[in-house]
């Protein structure tokens, strides 16, 4: 299917590798050029490089830390003109609810809820002007669904899709579609790094917490950074013009409800 996005420009946030990367390749591949962002100045490099030598579009790598003022600053400072955003950052630390202060909180309020409400505001009026524009927020399944361990996570991604409800319908009429993907467990370093934890936590293998976590979701796997990129290149698409304000769950079905 042609996305008829090609030519396009697109900033990709926390893009060196797992699902903001998945993003990233999807996107150039349906021939948007690119901003790609992560921290490790070698790694966006890298990434960059195969990116645009694999699909043949422009990619401009900015190392630094999307969750600062300074970070958004140098990244906005390679933004020509965006067409399309995905907003992404690290995840915070799994803990106890009892355990975080103000301070945990307030990080991980600027990385997954502020930062991208920040980037919209810098990039969502140009779209407004030009009449044309996506936006993707990568949150997470614990939008839906609690998980006990990542309340960090859990309240500061329940902030961003509120603003996000509200937003997108205010938008909409200039052409502008904002959305949020919710991934459920894929296999990335930050599935690597939770099933760590439960290894750890539970005196296992490291085997032996994958096999229990995947037990949960009805496919058996994890999900694939190539097939959640996919889905963000098509709500970046010409065809998702009547996609508003939607949260969609990629969770091979972990979330047993009905609707
Ligand atoms: P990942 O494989 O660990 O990749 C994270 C990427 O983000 C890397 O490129 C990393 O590069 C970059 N990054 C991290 N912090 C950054 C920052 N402050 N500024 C700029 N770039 C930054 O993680 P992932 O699995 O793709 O997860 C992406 C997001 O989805 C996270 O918020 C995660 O919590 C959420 N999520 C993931 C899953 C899952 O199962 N994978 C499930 C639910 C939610 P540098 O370290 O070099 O900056």
């Amino acid at each position: 299917m042609d996305l008829g996005i090609r030519g396009r420009r697109g900033l990709v946030c926390a893009a060196s590798k797992g699902l903001g990367r998945g993003c990233a390749e999807a996107l150039a591949a349906a021939g948007v050029d690119l901003v790609i962002n992560s921290r490790t100045e070698s790694e966006i490099a890298q990434t960059a490089q195969q990116i645009a030598d694999r699909h043949g579009v422009r990619v401009t790598p900015v190392a630094a830390d999307i969750t600062t003022d300074e970070g958004r600053a140098k990244v906005l400072a390679q933004v020509d003109q965006a067409d399309i955003l995905v907003t992404n950052a690290g995840g915070p630390p799994p803990g106890t609810w009892t355990d975080w202060n103000r301070d945990d909180f307030i990080r991980a309020i600027d990385a997954n809820m502020l930062s991208a409400i920040a980037l919209m505001q810098a990039l969502v009026p140009g779209m407004m002007d030009r009449g044309w524009g996506r936006v993707v927020n990568i949150t997470s399944q614990s939008v839906r669904s609690p998980i006990a361990v990542l309340g960090l996570s859990n309240t500061a991604r329940a902030g961003l899709t509120g603003f996000v409800a509200g937003m997108a319908r205010q938008v909409a009429g200039d052409g502008v579609c904002v959305n949020n993907i919710l991934p459920g467990i894929h296999a990335t370093d930050r599935a690597d790094s939770l099933d760590k934890a439960v290894s750890q936590q539970q005196g296992i293998g490291m085997e032996e917490a994958r096999r229990q976590r995947q037990s949960g979701i009805p496919t058996g796997t994890y999900g694939q950074p190539e097939d959640f990129g996919a889905t963000c290149a098509f709500l970046c698409s010409e065809h998702a013009k009547f996609i508003v304000g939607q949260n969609i769950l990629l969770d091979g079905g972990a979330l047993n409800v009905t609707i």
